[in-house]
């Protein structure tokens, strides 16, 4: 076999060697996990049994016929028993249950994506178009499937099942919600032909510790399934085929990185203080309440930032398009889970932040510019009740510990003015029902557009905190789409740009006695944490997997000595120069 590599974008960092697995659109419609060893017959069985339901539902169609139905209709149920009796649809997918341990849903697409390409490949083109009727004979099963799923089994990599060797999902694209179900850990590596360093999706990925490369272009064209694949997730590169030098290499570079890592566990409860006795607060990102787990682990004092909208997406699947939302009760135990789960350390709750990257229905229609459109504060202040019943979870959660509101994408006075009146109109509604929540709450705003960096007298007075999404403030300060891989190249964060707004932003908060954290990728990149601590920040959010790495850092800087090169760094206007200087930083 040819070994080839392909470059790309690095987006999570790591190696992984392992399989690919061809992921298709349609697979990613199901759920996919890998049942332990001994569920598999129970699994086996659940589609047997789903396939004869199937079987019955279309003899009950058949005998209840109208006599003066047209034959074709007969005919179609005809085409479809045939199909669902042919030993491709009824034994191979049980066989793949068997050899590779998928569950039934992911079995059944897995045959029938390897069914429609054979016949994508008929040139006669009445039998082509039978595919139409596999694939609807796919769905019966699967909507009934549906309706016996067992619980996926908890955080087990298919690494660790002698049985399976290590799998690397190659897709087109994944959406963050998709890329959220892999939760269940039966992946080592990702790698999609587009997205870009910060989009939602290579966040997700990063939160999962997963090593992944996207913006690969034609990898899930060139990739074929079962092909050895190494993702190198620091240099965005993945080698397909690699020869057993290039593999023993790769190996050897896996294990270092491991035994790094462990080292690192070493710190988890030495305080984060500079050299010069400074302490710096380190948060987590999360995603679900689940996340708290890894967060605490990794020694986090707090929530930094708690992504809510990840609790909305992902609700719809197959026989279900209906868009789900959970409701107030459903909202307010998972962020009360979350709070319990910090043991009484601060959590901010980001109110909804839907659209652009993270649509809260995929199968609306979207804007021409969606991460200009009707986005984040936009879209909740356009649906006052779907918000309101977020405040009023959040809120009911602060009764159980501290809790911290934070707004994304705010810009205008009247959006900070408008979201503190419906803060207050939740507390009062709340009141009214006797309900237990905190009175003091601390309401804060991502500064994420350029604009509100430029105007942060206006935050300041009405807030109580500030948190710097960098993803965002870079890609509307230089205008490049963070999911765009063709404009990848173009996402700077040492843009003299963003870092005077970055700048800007901590002294305003440092000015008016606020508190000021980044909780946007840019905090949990080593390579920037002298220059972010010289720049005066004291508080740096980022998923718990890079939290250790960064404590490393700070251990190491003193401040007296990275202030005036900061702001030398500063100053500068020219591009080379400026990254010069950061990478200079670390040397000191
Ligand atoms: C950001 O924009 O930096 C941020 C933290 O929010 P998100 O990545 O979810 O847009
Ligand atoms: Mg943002």
């Amino acid at each position: 076999m040819a070994s080839f590599t392909l470059h790309g974008i690095p987006v999570s960092r790591g190696i992984s060697i392992g399989r690919a697995h061809l992921l298709t659109p349609a697979a990613l419609d199901v759920k996919h996990y890998l049942v332990p060893e001994e569920q598999v017959e129970a699994e086996v069985k659940r589609l047997q049994e789903a396939i004869t339901e199937v079987h019955r539902t279309l003899q009950e169609l058949w005998t209840e016929l109208p006599k003066d139905a047209p034959t074709e209709l007969g005919a179609f149920i005809d085409v479809h028993v045939l199909i669902l009796s042919d030993p491709m649809i009824s034994e191979a997918p049980l066989d793949i249950i068997r050899s590779r341990h998928y569950n039934a849903e992911w079995a059944l697409v897995t045959q029938i994506d390897e069914l429609s390409a054979q016949f994508d490949e008929i040139e006669d083109e009445y039998l082509r178009e039978r595919k139409q009727d596999i694939q609807q004979v796919a769905e019966r099963v699967l909507k009934v499937l549906m309706g016996t799923a067992l619980a996926a089994p908890p955080g087990r990599a298919a690494g660790e099942d002698e049985f399976q060797p290590q799998m690397i999902v190659v897709a087109h694209d994944i959406s963050p919600a998709d890329m959220l179900a892999f939760r269940d850990r039966s992946f080592v590596g990702f790698v999609t032909d587009v997205g870009g360093q910060n989009s939602h999706t290579a966040i997700v990925a990063r939160s999962l510790d997963i090593p992944a490369a996207v913006g690969m272009s034609q990898a899930s064209r060139l990739i074929e399934q079962d092909d050895w694949v190494i993702v190198d997730g620091d240099a965005g590169v993945v080698i397909c085929n690699p020869s057993a030098l290039v593999m023993e290499q790769y190996r050897a570079r896996q294990t270092a990185l491991m035994k790094a890592r462990k080292r690192l566990l070493k710190l988890k409860k030495t305080p984060a203080i500079t050299k010069d006795g400074t302490p710096v607060t380190l948060l987590a990102n999360i995603e679900l309440p689940d996340d708290c787990g890894p967060a605490l682990e990794a020694g986090a004092v707090g929530v930094g930032l708690f992504r809510s909208e990840f609790l909305f997406m992902g609700r719809s699947g197959i026989g279900n398009a209906a868009l789900r939302v959970p409701g107030e009760d459903e909202q307010f135990e998972q962020y009360r889970k979350a709070v319990l789960a910090m043991k009484g350390r601060p959590v901010t709750i980001r109110t909804l932040d839907v659209g652009a990257d993270k649509p809260l229905d995929p199968t609306e229609h979207t804007a021409l510019n969606p991460a200009l459109g009707l986005r984040a504060i936009r879209y909740c202040l356009a649906e006052p009740q779907l918000f309101l019943t977020q405040l009023r979870a959040i809120l009911r959660a602060s009764a159980f510990g501290k809790v911290r509101i934070l707004i994304p994408m705010l810009a205008h006075a009247f959006e900070i003015d408008q979201s503190l009146s419906m803060i207050a109109q939740a507390k009062a509604q709340l009141r009214e029902q006797n309900v237990k929540f905190d009175e003091a709450i601390e309401v804060g705003a991502m500064i994420e557009i350029p604009a509100a960096a430029l105007a942060l007298p206006m935050f300041v007075k009405r807030l109580d905190f500030l948190s710097i999404g960098t993803n965002d403030l870079i890609q509307y300060t230089l205008a490049i789409d963070r999911v765009d891989y063709e404009v990848a190249h173009l996402y700077n964060p040492l843009h003299p740009a963003v870092l005077h707004l970055i700048a800007m932003t901590i002294e305003a908060g440092r000015k008016a006695g606020i508190d000021v954290a980044v909780c946007g990728e840019m905090a949990g990149d080593i390579k920037l944490t002298r220059l972010l601590l010289g720049m005066g920040l004291r508080e740096f959010s980022m998923h718990p997997a890079q939290l250790l790495a960064v404590k490393q850092e700070i251990l190491a800087s003193d401040l007296a000595v990275l202030g005036p090169r900061t702001r030398r760094i500063l100053r500068a206007m020219e591009p080379s120069a400026i990254a010069e200087a950061v990478e200079q930083l670390q040397t000191l």
